[in-house]
């Protein structure tokens, strides 16, 4: 911190000025991202999620990645929030959007239009005036249904702005598009919000997800709020499933979906198209064989 005498610059210790520049690196190549209409700095990959009752893929969450010659692959972790305080994430946020209608519309014109397509949408581009509508001019500029997107928001954005997100997601569902809550159980949000939101689809954050089978506590948790949901109308995703036993585990207790590593990764949009199209005819360990060779 920089108080009262001095320069500024003796309290700085290298790491601070490492990650000031690094800080600053990042969001000069977020800006270029922003208004570059062809460039391929700011892309997508696709994680697959498994319906665990047919044991076929049944959507797509679209994950963005930004890539620089000199930092490598940035993880949205880093710039999303970044993004968001220098109110990119309004340019960025429609980049994303068409590039995932992009692949939306791949998907339905080689018959697989049943496979939905998530993207994770901030809590500043839900609350623009014009969200919904430019979400409808894209969409038919894109060729694609937005039966099969589904918007997945945080449960930050529900604590935020409340009132506001509320109303723009009714109007949203009326074109058919569905609502899943990310990053369930950590933060805000409850299963009466989740309610009175109508959610389609309540993800179960990882970190649960983690401790499964070795908390004793947080086995039931996850049990529990998965018969709770389906009470409540809702469809269960777990987030972060890493291996055999949270899989048995999510299946026998009623799980609709997983994603994770155990299953696949997030893959190119080549990659999935391929997955996709093999996937009919896979187990599930040919899929994972499959998905790792990427
Ligand atoms: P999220 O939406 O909860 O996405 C799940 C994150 O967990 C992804 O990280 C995914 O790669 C990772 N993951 C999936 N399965 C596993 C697993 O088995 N093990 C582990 N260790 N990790 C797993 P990623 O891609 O780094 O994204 C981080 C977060 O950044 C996302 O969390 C989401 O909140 C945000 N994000 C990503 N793309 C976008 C976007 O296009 N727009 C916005 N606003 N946020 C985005
Ligand atoms: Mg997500
Ligand atoms: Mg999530
Ligand atoms: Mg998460």
């Amino acid at each position: 911190t920089v108080n009262g005498e001095g320069s500024g610059s003796c309290f700085f210790t290298e790491d601070l000025r490492g990650k000031v520049i690094r800080g600053a690196r990042i969001k000069a190549i977020l800006l270029e991202a922003a208004f570059t209409e062809n460039d391929d700095t700011l892309y997508l990959e696709y994680q697959p999620l498994l319906d665990l009752k047919t044991n076929k893929i049944a959507g797509l969450e679209a994950l963005a990645r930004l890539r620089d010659e000199k930092l490598g692959v940035i993880s949205p972790a880093e710039f999303i929030p970044l993004a968001e305080e220098m109110q990119l994430i309004l340019p960025l946020g429609q980049k994303i959007i068409r590039l995932a209608f992009g692949l939306m519309n791949r998907l339905e014109k080689s018959g697989y239009g049943d496979v939905q397509v998530n993207v994770n949408i901030s809590g500043i581009q839900l609350i623009q005036e014009d969200f919904t509508d430019g979400l409808i001019r894209m969409a038919q500029k894109s060729e694609v249904n937005l039966k099969n997107l589904v918007l997945e928001i945080t449960e930050s954005v529900l604590s935020d702005n409340y009132e506001a997100v509320n109303e723009r997601l009714g109007r949203i569902k009326t074109f058919g598009v569905r609502v899943a809550i990310d990053d369930f159980g950590t933060g805000y949000s409850s299963l009466a919000r989740a309610r009175e939101l109508n959610a389609d689809y309540l993800k179960i954050d990882k970190c649960f997800v983690d401790n499964l089978l070795t908390l004793s506590s947080d086995e039931t948790i996850v049990g529990d709020i998965i018969s709770m949901a389906h009470r409540m109308g809702h469809c269960v995703v777990a987030e972060g499933v890493e291996d055999e036993r949270q899989y048995q585990y999510l299946k026998e207790h009623g799980c609709d979906y997983i994603q994770g590593y155990y299953f696949s990764r997030a893959l190119a949009p080549e990659k999935v198209m391929e997955l996709i199209k093999g996937v009919n005819s896979l187990t599930v360990a040919k899929i994972r064989e499959v998905s790792r060779k990427r």
